[in-house]
């Protein structure tokens, strides 16, 4: 037998597919990727093609074996993370979709969604509070997967009945790839983890095990749900008749935000990453039992290492953050590249007083408020473009310290490092002002595919390619840390000014105005 050198994590993403064979030392060996294609039937909808998205996994597998050369033999085991909350359901007898996956992004149920918040036993407060929350941790929300399920079943005649049969089964998208890498109808196995079952508002977050209360309100037959597995564990094993063309264990599950937060090694409480794309992404490791935000963030399951206690995380996200790059790029036209952010904002020396909240849509954690919109505050006759492109990568940053702020109260364990990944951290500007505006250390690792890498450690721990957390391989170095250099005084002083700008957006649009602007 060859020597077994690598992992193979699979990237399931919602705009694209990857496959990433990774070393020993934790460095990635070969990849390859492939897109696949949106679909939005209607305004707020957005469906993708299940068979699709497996064809264009079984692709990327044969295509990153074949650019390094690896036999499918020395592959100790193979990781999956993915787009969360993603809904696919399909005949067991045959392997096909009865309907297009129902993306993470859909609003489809959005009516349903008003409905279920005036249910008496099911409202919710200004911050999410409530009956769903205490069970699942998230909100009533079209996000997660338990509506769209519903959906399906609800408008596909006689799926409910087949489903209650055990001839249709559901799956985010893990649990799709791993049913059909082992074989799919030829005896796949029906699995998720708990980081993505924590994600269909289904799960009760505190037993780990599908709750009945959730399961019976939305009317879903329990004989169509996966099992929910720890995220490191042994499922099954690749089909010799797959794309690996061997039989390698399956050993690892984790939903993409919570792979991340294992791939940046948040091992300990209190640890956290966030990650930088057109929105932002944070968890922060809360320890063994979940903590329930007082501030409208949510309770997630992190990751599950075999027998081990399940970790939990704090999670928010901002809708726009590297988007308001986007818009000084394609609305105001003052940068030509994302890029260039940088060069023009280190022309100056401080944004000039200027503040720009991009609450485009309402701000979200922590203030949860559908009355704001977008905002430039401070403007004087000696404001140049420079300061106002400063002023856009500060309110990333200054996003991000309302988020650390809240989840530090929540979870009484002060943040200490933000490990970071994404797009836009390729911007040392942008990183180097989050430490100031945190007060904190900023760490970005050499290697930015961090989702892929926490895959591939939840599937090397569990065949004991790596022997445990402490021990796995950091990636080879060239990680760099950021550190505050600014007073406390000044840091506080800029806070400030941020929290007075955010009050200058609240309150713009009223009720009826909402929908139109
Ligand atoms: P996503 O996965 O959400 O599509 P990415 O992780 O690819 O996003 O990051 C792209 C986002 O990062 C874009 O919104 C872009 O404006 C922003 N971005 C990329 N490079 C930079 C940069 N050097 N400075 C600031 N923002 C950047």
């Amino acid at each position: 037998m060859p020597e077994k050198r690598y992992v193979a994590a699979i990237d399931q993403g919602t705009t694209s597919s990857r496959c990433i064979i990774w070393d020993r030392g934790g460095l990635p060996v070969c990849s390859d990727q492939r897109e696949h294609a949106q679909i939005f039937p209607k305004p707020g909808w957005v469906e993708h093609d299940a068979a699709e998205i497996w064809s264009s996994v079984r692709e990327v597998i044969k295509g990153a074996l074949a650019a390094g050369g690896v036999s499918p033999d020395e592959i100790a085991a193979v990781g999956v993370t993915n787009q969360r909350e993603t809904v696919v359901i399909w005949d067991r007898a045959t392997g096909k979709p009865i309907h297009n996956a129902i993306v993470w992004q859909c609003m489809r149920t959005q009516d349903f969604c008003g409905e279920w918040l005036k249910t008496p036993g099911w409202e919710q407060d200004r911050l999410g509070r409530g009956r769903v929350k205490d069970i699942t941790g998230l909100l009533i929300n079209p996000y997660f997967s338990g509506t769209k399920i519903k959906w399906i079943l609800d408008s596909t005649p006689g799926a409910r009945e087949r489903a209650s049969r055990g001839e249709l089964l559901f799956g985010n998208i893990d649990s799709w790839l791993i049913w059909n890498l082992t074989g799919g109808p030829n005896g796949g196995v029906h699995v998720t983890d708990v980081s993505n079952a924590s994600r269909t508002l289904l799960m009760d977050i505190k037993t780990l095990e599908w709750s009945g209360e959730m399961t019976r309100f939305l009317d879903i037959p329990r004989a169509m749900l996966p099992r929910i597995m720890p995220s490191s564990a042994v499922y099954g094993n690749t089909s010799p008749d797959g794309p690996f063309g061997a039989e390698i264990p399956i050993a690892g599950d984790l939903g993409d935000q919570q792979a991340a937060l294992f791939g940046q090694s948040c091992f300990g409480r209190g640890e956290a990453k966030n990650t930088y794309g057109t929105g932002c992404f944070m968890l922060m490791n809360v320890g063994d039992s979940p903590v329930f935000s007082g501030s409208g963030l949510l309770s997630t399951a992190a990751y599950k290492l075999g027998n081990e206690k399940c970790v939990y995380a704090l999670e928010g996200s901002v809708a726009i953050a590297g988007a308001a790059i986007q818009w000084l790029r394609d609305n105001l036209r003052i940068v030509d590249e994302s890029q260039d952010s940088e060069y023009l904002a280190n022309k100056v020396d401080d944004s000039g007083g200027v503040y720009f909240v991009p609450a485009f849509s309402g701000l979200y954690a922590p203030y949860w408020d559908t009355s704001a919109r977008g905002a430039i505050v401070g403007l004087t006759r000696y404001i140049r473009k420079e300061h106002i492109v400063r002023a856009t990568l500060e309110s990333i940053c200054y996003e991000t310290r309302d988020m650390v702020e809240a989840m530090n109260a929540d979870s009484g364990a002060p943040l200490s490092v933000l490990k970071v990944d994404g797009g836009a951290v390729k911007n040392s500007l942008l990183m180097q002002m989050q430490s100031d505006i945190l007060g904190a250390r900023v760490a970005r690792p050499a290697v930015n595919e961090t989702t892929a890498l926490g895959a591939a450690y939840a599937a090397g721990l569990s065949v004991g390619f790596w022997e445990s957390p402490a021990k796995l391989p950091s990636g080879g170095g060239g990680d760099v840390t950021f550190s505050p250099g600014i007073s406390d005084e000044k840091r506080e002083e800029g806070y400030r000014g941020w929290k007075k700008a955010i009050e200058k957006s609240r309150g713009w649009v009223n009720d009826e105005e909402r929908g139109a602007h």
